[in-house]
């Protein structure tokens, strides 16, 4: 039998879940289909729709994760903390709701890269979704120190509030950030996306640090370019974008899938735009 799963964005025509998830697949002989559905009328409808047509779950993009999110009867504790859901299944009646994107991102930096976070010092620039997703995995990793910039401090200062029973998050504007320096800097802002770079010093990065952006397959970024000028290692999205589809389709099927040739298949060299 083919098991069903899409992905809802809109736009959606770029997303690469659908192959991401055909690989996983192949690995344990699974028949799926997953495709891409951009809702012609509402979101709550066309998930509905896909739903009572015998589909298994799926995954939700910009804009869709807080409707999403609404959609959900049920929540696991990440998705609810976050405010916002990646992923979803249907369970008899029930939409059940998670966001994999921090567990991703996490996975991506420790495993893929290399650099634990415990006992050590992270810069998170930006405080919007991604962001509400990736603190907890982050704060559960242990760092010795997680600051988080933002170019609007008070979404930072509320974040740091609603989290700050899982550790502690110093929240600050990017004057706040002052001349100390990260073992890992995360740019999960947008900024890239427009050709900007957040207000960072140079100071932020090591030598021997990470550089990581959320933004994938777009080369060199501003923010990218400026961590190279200062030695640290540099990584883009993509990895974070195989991980969290990793762990849905382990959370689906309770197989975890290796990423690594998929990682490989879907990078673009950072060394040039
Ligand atoms: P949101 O729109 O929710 O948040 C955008 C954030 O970027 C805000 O904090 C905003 O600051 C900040 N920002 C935007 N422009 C600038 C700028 N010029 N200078 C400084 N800060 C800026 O986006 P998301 O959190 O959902 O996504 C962030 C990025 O992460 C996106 O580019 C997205 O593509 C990427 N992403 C990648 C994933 C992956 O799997 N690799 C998964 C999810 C997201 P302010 O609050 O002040 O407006």
């Amino acid at each position: 039998m083919t098991d069903r799963f899409a992905i809802f964005g809109r736009p959606v025509a770029h997303s690469k879940s659908p192959p991401i998830y055909q690989a996983f697949a192949a690995q344990f002989g699974i028949d799926l289909d997953y495709r891409k559905i951009e809702p012609t009328a509402d979101f709550l409808s066309a998930l509905e729709a896909f739903r009572k047509s015998g589909a298994r779950g799926g995954n939700v993009t910009a804009p869709f994760k807080l409707d999403a999110f609404a959609a959900a009867t049920k929540r696991t504790p990440r998705a609810e903390m976050a405010g916002a859901v990646n992923c979803f299944q249907f369970v008899g009646d029930d939409i059940i709701a998670e966001n994999f994107d921090g567990l991703g991102l996490v996975a991506d930096i420790e495993r893929n890269l290399g650099f634990p976070l415990a006992g050590k010092t992270v810069l998170m620039l930006g405080a919007g979704g991604a962001v509400r997703g990736a603190l907890l995995p982050f704060l559960e990793a242990r760092p010795a120190r997680l600051v988080l910039a933002n170019r609007t401090v008070s979404k930072a200062e509320d974040l740091a509030a609603r989290f700050a029973a899982y550790g502690r998050i110093e929240p600050v504007g990017y004057d706040g950030i002052g001349e100390a320096s990260f073992d890992t800097v995360v740019n999960a802002t947008s900024a890239s996306l427009s050709g900007d770079c957040p207000p960072l010093p140079r100071s932020a990065f090591q030598a021997t640090g990470l550089a990581y952006e959320l933004v994938y397959g777009k080369g060199l970024t501003p923010f990218l370019a400026l961590g190279q000028q200062c030695g640290a290692r540099l990584a883009d999205g993509v990895g974070m974008l195989v991980e969290q589809a990793a762990e849905a389709f382990n959370w689906w099927y309770g197989h975890r899938p290796d990423t690594a040739a998929t990682i490989r298949a879907l990078t673009v060299p950072i060394t040039h735009k």
